[in-house]
This record gives C-alpha cells, structure tokens and sequence, in this order.
C-alpha cells in the first residue's frame, strides 16, 4: 500500500498568543486607524513601521493595505506617469502587473531562465527597445536573481529599480536585504507571506521624497508628521499638495498582530529553510526532476518549493498532478492554459497587449510549485518529497 499524505498545504500556524494579546488591547481601546492617538501615543503602525525600517536597515518605511498596493503607491512615488512603460518579470504573480496597471502604465514582460529568475540579456534587450525608466523586478517565489549584475544594468541604463519582496521577506543577496538594492523595496503581509495580517503589506525606500510622496498618497491627510519612520516635515512643504490622497494605510489591530511576528521572523526563515531543504534532498537526484540550483550569493527564505520536469509533456505534467493528488500532495502546474488557484501566466492578464515570451512558456511548461506551510513537519517533508519521487518516476519511466 503505497503511502499517502494528510496535511493541509495551506494552513498556516495560528498567531502567537503576544499578537492575540496585543490585537485584543487594540480592539479594547478602539483607536484602530492609523492616526486615531491618545496623548503621547505613537501607535502600532508608526511602531511597526519604526521596526521593520530597522530590520531592513533603510531609512523609511510606510505600512499599507497590501504588498499590490506597496507596489502600486512606489512606483508612482518614483514619478512614473500615465502611459509609461514599466518592465517586469513575465513570471510572477497576478498582483504585480495589477499594480502597474493600477498606476496607469503597461507592463513590458522579460524572459525567465531555468534558475526561476529575470534573464538579463532580455532585460538588457528590452532596455533598449523601450527606453523604459523603472523596472519592478519580482523576486518571485523566492528566486534571487543576481543583484549585482542587475543592478549596474540598470544603473547603466537609467533605469529605476522597484523591489517585488513578497516571497523574499527576510532574504538577502550578498548580505544586502532583498528590498534594498533598488530605490524602493515593496512586501507582503497576506496569510500566505511571511507575516500574517490576512492582508497588509509595506514599502521601504532611503529616497526622503519618494517616501513623502508614499506617504501622501497612502492617505495621510495633513498628518504626516505622526509618520515616525518618514522623512522630515519639510520634505513634504512641495508634495503634500500635488499628491493625489488613494487610501491604503494600514491600521494599529493589523500592525499590533504583526509586531509580535517581526520579532520571531529570524526563527521562522530558519524553520522554512529546513523544510525546503529536506523536500530539496528527498528529491535530489529523482530521473526527470531538475532542482532549481541556489546560487552561494543568495541567502534565500524558501515557504514554497518549485522543481522542473524539463522533458515532460503537458499530459505528463497533468498525470503527474493528478497521481500526487491522489497521494495527499497539492503541486500547482504554472503550464495550465487558464490559471488555477494562485499560478497565472502572462497570457491570461488580457488588459496586457499580448507579448511573445517563447522561452518563459517552455519553462512553465515544466514547472510545478507548492506550498510548505510551517504546519508541515521535517518527516511530513520527508513523505512529500517521496511521493513525488515515486510518482515521477513512474511517469518518466513509462515516458
Ligand atoms: C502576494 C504577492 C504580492 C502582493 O500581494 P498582495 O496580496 O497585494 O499583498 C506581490 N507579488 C507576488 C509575487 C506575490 O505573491
């Protein structure tokens, strides 16, 4: 009887009881928007923002509604209008056009390589062809391209870096933290991140007048001086009034429930890190699976794991999910013609004109991708990696 697992691949650990004692103090109070202070208060967010500026080591940090609408408010903080081109990754999740597209401008797709990362000679290509200024570079699933290289590229070439960090909170390439190589650093706080507020996310930035802009348009009224963690008052004297107010700020019961959580994101990284790599050792060496090789320069955070299957067809793609799901293991395929669940391909945002990425769609072709909630064990780990071992197998040899 071959061996079946029952875990659950997306139920996330409860919140530690300091941030259910903390949220409870917040709803007992009442004051749960942003600027809604008692004498000498600071607030939750103001303090979570204080605190993830030090965790990240830059000089301003904003706490919003979601990692999409981070993203959003920092790419126009950075100045790009209504019409502009903005290059980003043809592999990545939905919120990341979205936000482009939510600033008025069009995204520009770039290749992806078999390492899961932005292709650089693409990069550069697509540069040239359409003289874009910014770039939001998406460190999808966790995938560090190399920083050094990209960046001098875009140095070189002008172009504004904006950092998608919703899957490399915590992460660092060459010792900088992911979110603080380019002008602005955006990340998540939804469920399935690596802090969980249901929704929520941050920006973080050294540039004063992006983050005053961000600010503005978060929703501050003309109460930006109670933003502790955001540049001095005269920054804003210029900006605060040609600054268009789309609220996004996040609220003290969410922020209250996340500093707890910030606190133990260390232990946390570290307890992903296990997992993945006892799934990466469990599947090393399997005929027809190819791990994504980690280069030494990326210190990653890994809750989601993702292999190829280089040779297989879209049939065996589809076998190979149906044989592990009847085996308790949830592989999402980023191959599939219409998106399922979270995966999505380039193809189905359909208010982007369609682009021609023939190298990205014959990697997700092969992809597949889960989720290793901290719910998981190092045995259930263990047990996940050799049921896709086995079933892999099966079909690579029957191939
Ligand atoms: C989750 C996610 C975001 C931001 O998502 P929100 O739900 O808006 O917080 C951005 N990029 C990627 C790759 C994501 O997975």
């Amino acid at each position: 009887m071959s061996q079946i697992f029952t875990g659950n691949f997306t139920q996330q650990e409860p919140l530690p009881e300091e941030s259910i004692e903390a949220a409870v103090r917040v709803m007992r109070h009442g004051r749960l928007h942003r600027y809604n202070l008692s004498d000498g208060e600071k607030g939750e967010t103001a303090l979570l923002e204080e605190e993830f500026a030090a965790f990240t080591g830059a000089k301003y940090c904003l706490a919003v509604a979601s990692g999409g609408y981070a993203l959003a408010a920092a790419l126009r903080a950075a100045g790009a209008q209504a019409g502009d081109a903005v290059l980003t990754n043809a592999f990545t999740l939905a919120p990341v056009p979205g936000a482009i597209a939510n600033a008025g401008c069009t995204p520009v797709f770039v290749e992806v390589t078999d390492k899961l990362v932005m292709d650089l000679d693409d990069l550069q290509m697509k540069i040239a062809q359409t003289k874009a200024r910014f770039l939001m570079l998406s460190h999808m699933r966790g995938h560090i391209v190399d920083m050094d290289a990209l960046m001098a590229i875009c140095d070189r070439a002008g172009v504004q870096v904006i950092e998608d960090c919703a899957h490399t909170m915590g992460a660092a390439w060459n010792g900088v933290p992911s979110g603080r190589h380019g002008v602005a650093g955006c990340y998540s706080t939804q469920t399935f991140k690596h802090l969980n507020s249901g929704e929520g996310g941050f920006l973080v930035t050294d540039d004063a007048e992006l983050a005053a802009r961000a600010i503005m348009l978060s929703g501050s009224y003309m109460l930006y001086e109670r933003h502790t963690a955001g540049p001095p008052a005269e920054v804003f004297e210029q900006i605060r009034l040609e600054t268009p107010n789309c609220s996004g700020r996040m609220d003290n019961l969410r922020a209250a429930i996340l500093r707890p959580q910030l606190r133990n994101l260390p232990d946390q990284c570290a307890a992903w890190n296990a997992r993945y790599q006892r799934v990466e050792s469990g599947l090393a060496n399997t005929p027809g699976v190819k791990v994504i090789e980690r280069p030494e320069a990326e210190s990653y955070v890994m809750s989601s794991f993702q292999f190829l299957c280089p040779d297989f067809t879209a049939e065996q793609m589809v076998a190979l999910q149906k044989r592990t799901a009847a085996r308790g293991v949830e592989l999402k395929w980023f191959g599939a013609d219409t998106p399922v669940g979270f995966t999505s391909r380039h193809d189905s945002w359909q208010y982007v004109s369609a682009q021609s990425l023939p190298q990205t769609d014959r990697i997700l072709a092969g992809l597949m991708d889960m989720r290793l909630p901290l719910t998981f064990s190092l045995q259930d780990c263990d047990v996940i990696a050799q049921i896709i071992r086995e079933e892999a197998g099966i079909l690579h040899q029957a191939g």
